[in-house]
């Protein structure tokens, strides 16, 4: 028996919500609440006779503590799932301690408005210190650790794929298949094809901004920053075929190298086709991934903004994408002395996602995690209060889930390595 309250109602939390009310023996109360709530009513009336979960509905503006925390209050929930944005992720925490509930969202805090003095000033000391100058980082969210183990309260951060999956997959390969891991190569792959020239898969913001930002990868103890997209590989992936894969920033590094220590060297990948790297080359060069203001006609724009309401909803893509993601982690190391590799991971079909959930595989591999991670939550499996990662949970009982909710896992023993 729960209460949970979910902040944000576009592609991921539609499909969280959809799988929640699948188990509303665990997700017994409901309420969606997003800064729209039109949105939120048209899913909880389709939801309404296929689900005996008791769904409600709100809005809510989540860059304000104080709605909130009036919100929080009134519904009283067991848990706050944060599936709006990334800029929203520290006011909801907020929040969570002010109104003392348990905390999780599935990508960690990055800044809205880059431009913000107080934000550049840590921004840029970071980008001194460590190395990497990606707009998001855990140390925002990291120093929530002592205030949430203080009040007995559990934030879970980042439980999608990846992040999420992905550490779980990390800490499966750590408890069961290594004694040591020495490399881990993270790699993403979207065989899906939309028809579309150019869209995003996810918010085109958050998706665009993490994309053209430089790449970095963790190696012998420390950050090596590269230009975007300026190391690329070749993989065949299983049910997928070969693809371009390009090496990135993500943010799963940072944890991952803070809690498996004796890595040497983790590296992420994901795969792009060539119409989407000339498409985002084109508009990064006129400027329209810009996300500092100019004034047009009198109107105020943020291009990147302008630019996301010209591209297709990326909710409305799942009708017209098929194809498989692939999206897992390969491990070499050593067990019982013996050197040894591994590649855990995960297919999963953009049409069967549709005619489950009514969406495309890129919002159901983030949806179907976060649904699991509340799972793990409110039955006491990942309560620690204090703020944690998805690697630093017993692995075992999530990836069961995710076998069971639709996210399977597959394994290879001798995988080809990344070189
Ligand atoms: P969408 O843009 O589709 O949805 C975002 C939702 O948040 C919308 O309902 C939006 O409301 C709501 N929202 C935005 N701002 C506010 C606000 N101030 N107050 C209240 N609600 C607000 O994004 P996605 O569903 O694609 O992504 C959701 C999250 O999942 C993002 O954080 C994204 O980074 C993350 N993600 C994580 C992945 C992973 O594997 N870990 C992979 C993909 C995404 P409105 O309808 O009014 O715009």
């Amino acid at each position: 028996m729960s209460r949970v309250l979910v902040i944000g109602c576009g592609g991921v939390a539609n499909v969280a919500i959809r799988k929640c009310c699948m188990l509303p023996e665990v997700f017994t109360e409901l309420c969606i609440a997003s800064r729209t709530k039109s949105k939120c009513d048209a899913l909880a009336a389709e939801l309404k006779d296929k689900t005996s979960t008791k769904l409600t509905t709100a809005q809510v503006n989540a860059d304000s503590v104080e709605e909130l925390c009036g919100l929080i209050n009134a519904y009283k929930p067991d848990l706050v799932m944060n599936i709006a944005l990334p800029y929203q992720d520290l006011t909801i925490m907020e929040a969570c301690l002010q109104c003392k509930v348990n905390y999780m969202d599935t990508a960690n805090y990055e800044p809205e408005d880059t431009d913000d003095p107080e934000w550049r000033k840590v921004y840029e000391k970071r980008c001194a210190e460590k190395g990497f100058s990606a707009l998001f980082d855990y140390s925002w969210q990291w120093a929530y650790r002592a205030r949430f183990e203080q009040a007995g309260l559990t934030a879970l951060l980042g439980c999608g794929f990846d992040p999420g999956v992905t550490q779980a997959y990390c800490a499966y390969a750590k408890k069961h298949e290594f004694d040591e891991i020495d490399t881990i190569d993270i790699l993403d792959c979207n065989g899906g094809d939309h028809g579309y020239a150019f869209a995003t898969n996810f918010n085109p913001e958050v998706n665009l901004r993490e994309v053209s930002a430089p790449g970095s990868y963790w190696e012998d103890g420390h950050w090596v920053e590269i230009p975007a997209m300026s190391i690329k590989r070749e993989y065949n992936f299983d049910q997928v075929g070969d693809k371009d894969m390009y090496l990135l920033h993500h943010e799963e590094i940072e944890s991952l190298a803070e809690n498996i220590p004796e890595v040497k060297r983790i590296r992420f990948f994901m795969t792009f086709g060539q119409s989407y790297l000339t498409h985002m080359k084109c508009l990064e060069n006129v400027g329209m991934l810009s996300t500092t203001p100019i004034n047009f006609e009198g109107h105020e724009i943020v291009p990147i903004k302008f630019l996301k309401a010209l591209l297709p909803d990326p909710a409305s893509l799942g009708p017209r994408t098929h194809g498989k993601t692939n999206i897992g982690c390969i491990f070499t190391g050593r067990k019982d002395g013996k050197e040894k590799k591994y590649y855990i991971y995960n297919v999963c079909d953009h049409q069967e996602c549709y005619k489950e959930v009514a969406s495309q595989a890129i919002s159901y591999t983030t949806g179907v995690p976060a649904m699991c991670g509340a799972l793990m939550m409110l039955t006491g499996k990942w309560i620690n209060p204090g703020v944690h990662t998805v690697e630093e949970f017993d692995p075992d009982p999530f990836l069961a889930a995710l076998d069971r909710y639709g996210l399977p896992r597959s394994e290879s023993h001798d995988p080809v390595l990344v070189p």
